[in-house]
Order: C-alpha cells, then sequence, then structure tokens
C-alpha cells in the first residue's frame, strides 16, 4: 500500500489549521447576527455577473484554505438575500436563531446519522422526545401519534400524500379526487404530481371573500364526483395561507372529512406555529381533527433551513406506508418502541434535524416561543392600524397570522384599477432596486397588492412605518 505523503490527500488539515478555520467561521457568523439590520437585505445579481465571478473548471490543485474562505465571504455571502433581515418582509421570511445555527453546526460536525436507533439511539430519542412536544402542542394523540422531521414543508406535504393514498386507495388510485383551494399551497400540486396523479384527479375549489375554502362548493364537488363514480380520498385544508394568513374552516372540513370518509391533511407550514399565540389559537380550532398536519419549523419556529415536520394521528401509518426492509438493514430492527426514522418518511441517510429543535427549546425556553409568535400577530394589527388611519394605504386582506395585504391608493385620486395596479408593482421594484427591504407584490382578487410576512420577532413597527415613507416617497414621485 502506498503511503499517503500529505494531509491533503487525506482530506485533512492540521488540528491549528481547523481551529483557525473553525474560530474565522464562527466570527463571520457572529458578525452577521450583530450587524445584519445595518446591512441591505436584498441582493440582486444577473447570471452573467454571477458566472464572471465563480465559474471555473474544478480546480485539481489545491488553494489555501484562507485564500477559499476570503473569497466565500467577501463574494458568495453578500450576494444573497437577507431572509432573517427585519426588513425582510417576503415570502415567508427566515428569522433563525443562533443557538440551531450552532446545533446544526454540531450535528454537521459529528455527522450524526439519524435514519435508524441502532446508529444513533440518542438522536431517534430526541426525535421522538421532540415529535412528542410537537403532538401535544397540536392536541394530537401523544401514545398513537407520531411523525418526522423533513427537509422543509414541501417534503412534509408529499408524504403526508403518499400515507394519505397508501391508507386510503391501495395501489389503484386511477380514480382518486382529491380536493384544496385556490389558496393552497403549490407544493402539495407539486407533491400531486410526484405520485402520478393526473391533472384531471385534482379539485381546486374557489374560496370565499374571506379567501376560506368555499364549504358549500366542496361539498357540491364531492357529491358530483361521487355520483360520476370517482373516488373522493382527500382534503387537503390550509391552516394559514401564504398569500393571506387565511385559516380554512377546519372544523367543517373535519365534519365533512367525518361523513364522507376522506383523509383530512391540513397544510398549516406557514401558520401552524401560530398555535403558540392566543390569538392563533383561537384560529386554529380543528387543527387536532387532522389526519395529518404539515409544520415547517424553518418558518415561524425560528430554526434555520432545512426543517418542516409532519405530523400524523397514528405512527403505524407511517411505518405501513414506508417500511422496507433490504437483507444488510436485518440485523439492526430492535424494540418496536425503538423507531428507526427511515421507517417513517422517505430518507435513510438522514441528518440530525431534532438536535436543533431541542437544544433551541431548551435554551429559550417554550415561553420565549410563546412571546415571539404573539409579538408578531400584534405587531402585524399595529401595522393595520396604521395602514388604515393613513391616506396613502388601503387594506386589502387584514393581519392575519402576522401576513398583510394593502395597497398603496391615496384618498381624493381616485386612480384608475389598472394604474393603481402599475403604481404598486412599481413601489415594490423601486423599494427592490433600493435594497432597502425586500417587499415583493401578490395577486389577490385581481389586484396588484403588496404583501407583508411579519414573523421576524425583531422587527418593529418602526422598521415598517420606514418601509412604508419609503414606498410613498417613491409613489409620490411617479403619480
Ligand atoms: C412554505 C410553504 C410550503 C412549502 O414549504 P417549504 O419548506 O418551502 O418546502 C408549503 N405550504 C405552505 C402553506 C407554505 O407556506
Amino acid at each position: 500500500m502506498p503511503e499517503a505523503t500529505d494531509n491533503t490527500s487525506k482530506l485533512r488539515l492540521t488540528k491549528d489549521e481547523m481551529k483557525h478555520y473553525g474560530y474565522q467561521v464562527i466570527d463571520a457568523i457572529v458578525d452577521h447576527f450583530e450587524t445584519e439590520h445595518t446591512k441591505k437585505p436584498v441582493a440582486y445579481a444577473s447570471r452573467e455577473e454571477m458566472d464572471t465571478l465563480f465559474n471555473i473548471e474544478a480546480p485539481e490543485k489545491p488553494t489555501d484554505f484562507q485564500d477559499v474562505f476570503d473569497f466565500v465571504i467577501q463574494k458568495v455571502i453578500p450576494n444573497s438575500n437577507i431572509v432573517s433581515h427585519p426588513k425582510s418582509y417576503s415570502f415567508v421570511p427566515g428569522p433563525s436563531n443562533y443557538v440551531s445555527v450552532m446545533a446544526d453546526t454540531l450535528a454537521t460536525g459529528f455527522n450524526v446519522f439519524s435514519g435508524g436507533w441502532a446508529a444513533s439511539p440518542a438522536a431517534a430519542e430526541l426525535e421522538i422526545v421532540t415529535m412528542n412536544w410537537l403532538l401535544k402542542l397540536f392536541k394530537f394523540p401523544t401514545k398513537k401519534g407520531g411523525g418526522l422531521f423533513t427537509s422543509g414543508g414541501s417534503m412534509a406535504n408529499l408524504t403526508a400524500l403518499v400515507t394519505a393514498r397508501r391508507q386510503c386507495c391501495g395501489d389503484d388510485f386511477s380514480k382518486a379526487i382529491i380536493y384544496m383551494s385556490d389558496q393552497a399551497h403549490s407544493s402539495n400540486i407539486k407533491a400531486i404530481r410526484v405520485l402520478g396523479f393526473k391533472k384531471e384527479q385534482v379539485r381546486i375549489i374557489p374560496t370565499d371573500i374571506e379567501f376560506k375554502m368555499a364549504i358549500n362548493k366542496l361539498k357540491n364537488a364531492i357529491a358530483k364526483d361521487r355520483l360520476e363514480g370517482f373516488q373522493p380520498f382527500c382534503i387537503i385544508a390550509s391552516a394559514g395561507t401564504t398569500n393571506t394568513g387565511t385559516v380554512d374552516p377546519l372544523n367543517e372540513i373535519a365534519n365533512i372529512c367525518k361523513t364522507e370518509k376522506l383523509w383530512f391533511h391540513i397544510d398549516g407550514a406557514y401558520g401552524g406555529a401560530a398555535i403558540l399565540s392566543k390569538k392563533g389559537k383561537q384560529l386554529m380550532k380543528g387543527i387536532e381533527k387532522a389526519d395529518s398536519l404539515t409544520i415547517d419549523p424553518h418558518k415561524w419556529l425560528y430554526q434555520p433551513y432545512e426543517m418542516g415536520c409532519l405530523l400524523v394521528r397514528n405512527h403505524k401509518w407511517l411505518s405501513k406506508t414506508f417500511s422496507e426492509k433490504p437483507e444488510y438493514l436485518r440485523d439492526i430492527e430492535g424494540n418496536t418502541s425503538e423507531i428507526n426514522f427511515y421507517d417513517h418518511g422517505i430518507q435513510l441517510t438522514r441528518r440530525f434535524r431534532a438536535l436543533k429543535f431541542y437544544m433551541s427549546m431548551k435554551t429559550f425556553g417554550l415561553n420565549a416561543f410563546k412571546n415571539a409568535v404573539t409579538y408578531s400577530i400584534d405587531l402585524a394589527d399595529d401595522v393595520e392600524q396604521h395602514l388604515r388611519k393613513s391616506a396613502y394605504w388601503e387594506v386589502i386582506s387584514p393581519a392575519t397570522l402576522a401576513v398583510i395585504n394593502f395597497r398603496y391608493n391615496p384618498i381624493g385620486k381616485s386612480f384608475s384599477e389598472k394604474k393603481l395596479d402599475t403604481l404598486n408593482q412599481q413601489i415594490s421594484q423601486k423599494v427592490l432596486a433600493s435594497r432597502e427591504a425586500l417587499l415583493v407584490t401578490t395577486i389577490l382578487q385581481n389586484q396588484i397588492v403588496l404583501r407583508m410576512c411579519l414573523i421576524n420577532p425583531r422587527t418593529t413597527l418602526n422598521d415598517v412605518k420606514e418601509t412604508l415613507a419609503l414606498c410613498e416617497s417613491f409613489a409620490q414621485d411617479m403619480s
């Protein structure tokens, strides 16, 4: 055997190099946490600019680690939006938290395999324990219930729908029909496509004036499908749509699922976490009746990417759907209470996601999470009051679960609808170009409106007022 002559061929650094490298990484991250609010949240770069910076052949020869590190800090990091910035209002912000960042670093540093009990009893146990915390929070049965962490909400929805289909349809799902509202998240449609359903097997139910799934139309659709010989099997409700934060009528949908014997999936990827607040809990009534529930800790539970979660009423549904025993896993089947999470979902090799949830919850305490969620819901209410009192702004969908939609529509001007659409689109474009705030539009009832998602507990009313003032100054220049 030829002896390796240097560390590089073993993909190793010396102890001192590793420490030096690691401390610089920590310094950079801490510096970011301390100064991000002083930076601009919006990055913009064209493909051409990025190619010019980064596009090289895979280098055959080594580069000094310091040079690689410096290059990344100077060129890669600044070319991304800062989603934890207090003025990042768009899509769903990612407020994150430092404890979980360190937990992820530990999970990666020790490269803990979180697939099966035998590989890491502690990792499996922490996933069981944190899953129980969540089951309890959402009033799911804690003995029978179960779930797992996934890469995000999209994977949780996919995992839920595979399970639902396995439980309800068996192998022939050619007549199966799925129902969801026109405000349901696109990841559900993606999941349905991945599963091989045809477009004709999905019923998009219109929403009412408050953006809730129209129950009467849902009932009509189910009845009609039965008459035509189809097999209704699953309703997907939203507990907090991404667009407006609206919660579908969960109790009514639960009743329909019960009488019609349908699977009840709730996509709470955006809004589920609101159950931590008094107002949210009120809105989430009925969430405990779901067969499966998606939540997304990397959104409003302040975890860094990637962390989604699926909860189910009966953990056996997952093992019935996902157990597949290859020969080489025979020897490590333990006690049935010793869960192998590879039997509960799609991934075999899984990173140790539970650690960040566990460490941040333990460090800050559940109360801190409750306060943070409550703060954001109240902040959105304050923003709504502020907008209503202003002569420039019109509220289009009221503050719900920390989301609010509004548009520039100054009194006394009577702009046409078309003009208002253009104005609001341009306001967003100007704000993005200034890079001062991440604020984009969405479309509600055929109107182009500005949308703010205020789940960052470090965003203040003053941040929002500054952003609105900036919007007003752009608008006045244009109109
Ligand atoms: C964000 C979101 C998803 C998708 O979750 P990812 O973590 O982005 O994969 C699904 N549903 C809703 C309602 C969401 O807001």
